[in-house]
């Protein structure tokens, strides 16, 4: 883990977040190769659940909403978590945590007196309004997924979806996690990507479909390079499912600090259609309240979990094994010698004539060891060095990540040769 959090701050993928000001406890800032790291994973969840389908349709519905969602929804009452204090040090910690509460507990020698549990509401406060002393107290959401369900009938009368059918979304989130921690794991402001996706109420179609959504969901994050043995389902206990949940299954990855949830798989059953009173007309005329299954991944998460498996040490070379759909960029051309202009007006050539097509970067610094050895860390698949043999033949050297394999291609076949690898 702290090899993986070095690497994100040198290389530039996650900053703390306000760092020069001592930095916000749970915010993270996602630097330039982050965000295209990010961007890519969203890029491949819409594609994958919206893109590809014929029954689903995306919303981007806004991070504040009226306050009476909050209500209806439960949240103003139940989403909460138990928080206890440490009478010594005046520390709080999430009760339902136990190893933190332990580890704790070691710090003061295992005399640690907690107060009782509380219930600690999650939902961040705001304050909306112009008029000084009549602002609106408002939330910022807590889950995108009300997004969802508020704009339903919008959905239904302006498209021509029919259940069975889904409304997916990706966004921000905001939780005042009692205890933020493991990184980005978890954060007080992170996004989600999520599909909210709509059946008739029935037992047998309840079933089907929440099988259907966790097989497609585990088989999605195996697709882009996880490894299938890091990665497990586990059933919600009774006592820990949500507040709005039927039934509920996490998909976890094996990450250093344990076995832990990136992706929720819920039944929510009629929960939240109902509370918010909307319905269904099929083309029977039949009014009905559709059931709910949900699948709520954690872009963060799921960012933090493919820099974790892509994390590979070699004699010594530490690379990136990011499948190429995700990695942030997918070449970088070099000249070999960097004051060799013949050289440098080439590789710059054959620079320009890529970046149109995917993310390419350009490295001239140091020597090509070191050139290589940031591509690595950076998790780009193909390197390509110009060198004095492409003066006469019009080919390049294409390095591989990870077998560190040189093969020499004509700088005409390049842009093929990449697409074919990288899509
Ligand atoms: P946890 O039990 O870890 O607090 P949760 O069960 O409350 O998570 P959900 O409400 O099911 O999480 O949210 C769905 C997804 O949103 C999670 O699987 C996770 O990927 C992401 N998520 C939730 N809370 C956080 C957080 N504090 N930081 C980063 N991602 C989060």
């Amino acid at each position: 883990m702290d090899k993986i959090v070095a690497l994100c701050k040198r290389r530039g993928f996650i900053f703390p977040g306000s760092e020069i000001y001592g930095g916000l406890a749970g915010t993270w800032d996602y630097g330039p190769l982050g965000v295209l790291l990010k961007r890519n994973i969203k890029e491949e969840w819409w594609k994958s659940m919206v893109g590809f389908r014929d029954d689903v349709v995306g919303i981007d519905a806004a991070i504040m909403m009226n306050p009476v969602t909050w209500q209806k929804s439960g949240h103003v009452d139940a989403f909460t978590d138990p928080l206890v204090e440490c009478k010594t040090c005046h520390q709080r910690f999430r009760a339902d945590k136990e190893d933190e509460i332990k580890a704790h507990e070691k710090t003061h020698k295992g005399k640690t007196q907690w107060t009782p549990p509380k219930k600690f509401n999650l939902l961040v406060k705001a304050y909306l309004g112009i008029v000084e002393g009549k602002q609106s107290e408002i939330y910022l959401r807590g889950e995108i997924t009300q997004g969802a369900f508020v704009n339903f009938e919008n959905v239904v009368s302006s498209t021509r979806v029919k259940i069975p059918f889904g409304i997916a979304q990706i966004g921000k989130a905001f939780r005042n996690e009692i205890t933020p921690g493991n990184f980005t794991y978890r954060s007080r402001e992170f996004e989600q990507m999520e599909l909210e996706f709509f059946i008739k109420p029935d037992d047998k179609e309840g079933d089907k479909w929440f099988e259907y959504w966790k097989v497609r969901r585990m088989d999605w994050y195996i697709s882009l390079g996880m490894d299938a043995k890091n990665l497990r389902f586990r059933k919600h206990e009774e006592s820990e499912r949500a507040h709005y949940a039927k039934y509920a299954e996490d998909i976890e990855y094996n990450a250093p600090f344990g076995w832990s949830e990136f992706e929720g798989i819920h039944h929510r059953g009629d929960w939240d259609l109902s509370r918010h009173s909307l319905s269904y007309v099929d083309e029977n005329g039949e009014k009905f309240t559709p059931w709910t299954i949900e699948a709520s991944g954690g872009v963060d998460r799921s960012a933090l979990f493919f820099l974790l498996n892509a994390y590979a040490e070699d004699n010594g070379r530490v690379f990136l094994k990011l499948h190429p759909k995700l990695a942030p960029y997918k070449t970088a051309v070099f000249p070999l010698l960097a004051n060799k202009p013949e050289l440098v007006n080439k590789a710059k050539g054959i620079y320009d004539s890529l970046k149109p097509h995917f993310m390419t970067a350009w490295d001239a610094r140091g020597n090509i060891g070191k050139r290589y050895f940031a591509q690595d860390e950076a998790g780009t698949p193909f390197c390509i060095t110009v060198d004095f043999q492409t003066m006469e033949d019009d080919t390049v050297t294409v390095r591989d990540r990870d077998s560190a394999k040189q093969e020499r291609i004509k700088i005409d076949k390049l842009k093929d040769y990449i697409l074919s690898k990288i899509s």
